[in-house]
Parts: structure tokens; C-alpha cells; sequence
């Protein structure tokens, strides 16, 4: 016996026919003998229309007026989840099995005050755990909790994820299965290279990188969350029969096992290769040399809430002026130009250069902590193509290389192909 969360997304649960579905899939573990805890999203497409109620409505506020009111925000959207809880547990008490649905606050799910994208404090899991060991199943609306001021908080698009590896941490869950409209995490996006595979098992870092690198399939705070309390997470599809040979396999179940490295056997030095596309680069030349330029540049930049990515300054020459390049979203790229211009002359540059319609290639891997040469092997595989490098990061487990737009595809193909990754 063990304890399961399960959770699925909108796709998921898009009508009252894939929500029979997914209560045949909670029936299953449920006849095998577990405990089991569900979370679900709202039905796909449901969030975006509160969303736009909310802000579209000519006669409603929108976010950046100071009429708008972040807690009615959260009141309207979290209400999709609050449907879908209480749809599952119909359709499960319609299949004979005890079932209860919960929102955030009745468990309660303690979040700090960041309506819109609040973050989880505390969880307690005394009540959920005491209903499952009397063999009823909670199905918990995902996306929302409970915030310091009593009202309804929402965690972020895409947060039904982090409620669920929250609830089995809270609960001390053996497993949390993510089913979704995929059946794993792949080596790459298949749509780009049609040779990519389905991972059997991803390091809890790894993932993080791919989350935070553009890959769709968690959010990335629910792999943080994962991580840091070792939450052994499945990512998985719900739209295989969930009477299929194998789907109640404990231990190997279909799907990708997102888990701590010391459950990796045989790990490779490379795992999957990332892509973010519309990224804008950024130069300031001749900058001042001296204490404080940094700060000068990127304070600002943060405040204007502009994501700021691989950044890269040189060694200066003379000791007087160095050179600074950075990347941000396509989109923020004229926001971001307009606050430098604003800071020119605190930060004492010559020029400003930027470019749009680059994309960012990542080739990941935790084994790279150990091997040399992995980085030298991208470059080498990259230039017999002919791709020009623009700019280099690394991390312990990363490289990220920035390119023109046009070679993005045939770049990740590349480096697919130059790791072996098809071929395994
Ligand atoms: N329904 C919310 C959203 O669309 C939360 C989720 O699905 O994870 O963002
Ligand atoms: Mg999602």
C-alpha cells in the first residue's frame, strides 16, 4: 500500500467525459488498496476566460490601474478549480468510491500575501491524512489557498502543479503523479526533432533547468518545491485507458520519473537539449570599470519587473571601460531599452546595441559536473553546420548558447544528434 497524489491538468479535465476518465483512473489506485489525494486544474481554457473577464472588461480595471484589485483577481479565477473539484467528486461517488472535494481554505493551504502569484507557506496535511486512512479520497482544488489577510490567493499560472507536490509533502505522499496531455518528459520538443525520447528518469535539477529554460510541462516553483522536500514526482498521461496493462505499476508506472540523483543508476553526461525562442540581446559598450555600474544597470531593470538572463561582461583592458551584454524577452525589449536610456548617465556607457529574434539553445545534463569536453563537443558539432555563436553561459549543469533565430531548430537538432540522444 502506498499514498498517492494524483493530479491533472485542464486538458485533463476539459468536459464531464475526460472527468469520468480521470475518475477511472483515481478508482484504479484506489481498488488496488493506496490512500490517494487528487488536485486538479480547472477545465483547459477556463482560467484564460476568468482571466479576461477580469481584465478585459472595458469596464473593469486593468492590472496596471490602481483600481484594480489583486483579491477580487483571486476570487474570479481560483472559481475554475472550485468546479472541477466538485465535478470529480461526483463523477468518483458515481463509480461507488468515498470521495470529498476541498478548496484551499477549508484545508486550509497557507500562502503568503502575493495575490495573483502567491507562494505556499504551510499546509496541514493532519486533516487530509486522516480522511485518506479512513479510505476517502480528497480531491483538492488546485491553483489557490488561503492568504495572511483570509482571503482567497491564487499561486501563479500553471500553480496547480505546485499545490500537488505541496500536498505530498504535506501528507508525506510515496509518489505525486502528474497526468497530463504528454506522456513524459522528452529529450527534447518533439515537435522540432521527431527522434526525440521519453525519459524514463529526470534529476530534480535537471528538471528545474528545462522548466525554467521553456519547457511547458511543470511549473517551475512545483519542481523547487520537489526538490527541496524530495518529492519523487511522476509526469504522466491521462489520456491512456486507465485500465491498461501496467498503468497501476507501482514502482514503474508509464511515464517520467522526475526524482533526487542518487535514484539515477546510470546517469549520462547529457540529458536534453532546451530552447527558448524571442530572446532580445543587449549591449552597453565602453561602460565605466568601476563598483556599482552592475547594480546601476540591473537595479532598475528588476524594478521594471524585466527578466534579465545570461548575462556576460568582459575583462577590461586598460582597467577604465569593459563591455556588458545581456538577454531579455523579445517583448521587454523596448521597456528595458527605455529604462538604460534613462540610466545613461549614472551608468556612464557609449553605446547601447540590441538585437531581437534570438533564441537561447541549452544542453543539459548533471553528469556534465564530471566529464570534461562537453561543452567543447557543442561548439564543434554547431560550427560544422555553420551556426554562429552569439554569446556562452554555463553553469555547473548547463551551457546556453545564444544564436540567430533562423538556426534555432536545425541548432537543437544538431546538438541532439551530437549527444546521442536519438540514439539510446
Ligand atoms: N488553472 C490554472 C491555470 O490555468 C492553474 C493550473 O492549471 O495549473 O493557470
Ligand atoms: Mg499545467
Amino acid at each position: 500500500m502506498a499514498r498517492i497524489v494524483m493530479k491533472f491538468g485542464g486538458t485533463s479535465v476539459a468536459d464531464l467525459e475526460r472527468i469520468h476518465n480521470v475518475a477511472r483512473h483515481v478508482k484504479r489506485e484506489v481498488d488496488a488498496g493506496h490512500e490517494v489525494a487528487v488536485v486538479v486544474s480547472a477545465m483547459s481554457g477556463k482560467t484564460n476566460e476568468l482571466v479576461g473577464w477580469v481584465q478585459n472588461t472595458p469596464k473593469v480595471a486593468k492590472a496596471d490601474s490602481p483600481f484594480y484589485d489583486a483579491r477580487e483577481y483571486d476570487a474570479v479565477v481560483a472559481s475554475g478549480e472550485q468546479v472541477t473539484s466538485g465535478l470529480l467528486a461526483i463523477a468518483l461517488q458515481s463509480l461507488g468510491v468515498n470521495a470529498r472535494s476541498w478548496q484551499g481554505w477549508q484545508i486550509p493551504i497557507r500562502t503568503d500575501n502575493a495575490h495573483g502569484a502567491a507562494r505556499i507557506l504551510d499546509i496541514d496535511g493532519a486533516e487530509l491524512i486522516r480522511r485518506m486512512q479512513d479510505g476517502q479520497v480528497a480531491v483538492v482544488a488546485g491553483f489557490q489557498g488561503l492568504g495572511p489577510d483570509n482571503r482567497i490567493a491564487t499561486l501563479g499560472r500553471g500553480g496547480s502543479d505546485t499545490s500537488a507536490v505541496a500536498i505530498a509533502a504535506a501528507v508525506k505522499a510515496d509518489r505525486c503523479d502528474i497526468y497530463t496531455d504528454v506522456d513524459g518528459v522528452y529529450t527534447t520538443d518533439p515537435r522540432i526533432e521527431p527522434k526525440a525520447r521519453r525519459l524514463k528518469k529526470v534529476v530534480f535539477e535537471e528538471m528545474l533547468e528545462m522548466a525554467s529554460l521553456g519547457s511547458k510541462v511543470l511549473q517551475v516553483r512545483s519542481v523547487e518545491l520537489a526538490m527541496v522536500h524530495k518529492v519523487r514526482t511522476f509526469v504522466r498521461s491521462s489520456f491512456e485507458d486507465p485500465d491498461a496493462p501496467g498503468m497501476g505499476d507501482l514502482l514503474n508506472p508509464p511515464g517520467t520519473l522526475i526524482c533526487d540523483e542518487e535514484e539515477i543508476v546510470e546517469q549520462e553526461v547529457v540529458t536534453g537539449i532546451a530552447f527558448a525562442k524571442d530572446e532580445a540581446q543587449i549591449s552597453l559598450r565602453r561602460l565605466a570599470d568601476r563598483p556599482g555600474v552592475s547594480a546601476a544597470i540591473f537595479g532598475p531593470l528588476a524594478e521594471a519587473h524585466i527578466n534579465v538572463d545570461m548575462i556576460v561582461q568582459n575583462i577590461s583592458e586598460d582597467g577604465s571601460r569593459t563591455d556588458m551584454t545581456f538577454t531579455v524577452p523579445t517583448g521587454d525589449l523596448d521597456k528595458a531599452l527605455k529604462v538604460l536610456d534613462e540610466q545613461k548617465d549614472k551608468v556612464g556607457f557609449d553605446v547601447i546595441q540590441s538585437e531581437s529574434g534570438l533564441v537561447k539553445v541549452s544542453v543539459i545534463g548533471i553528469g556534465m559536473r564530471s566529464h570534461a569536453g562537453v561543452a567543447a563537443q557543442a561548439f564543434s558539432a554547431l560550427a560544422a553546420k555553420g551556426i554562429n555563436i552569439k554569446a556562452i553561459t554555463t553553469s555547473e549543469i548547463k551551457i546556453s548558447i545564444l544564436i540567430d533565430g533562423a538556426y534555432g531548430e536545425l541548432a537543437v537538432r544538431t546538438l541532439h544528434s551530437a549527444y546521442g540522444l536519438d540514439k539510446k
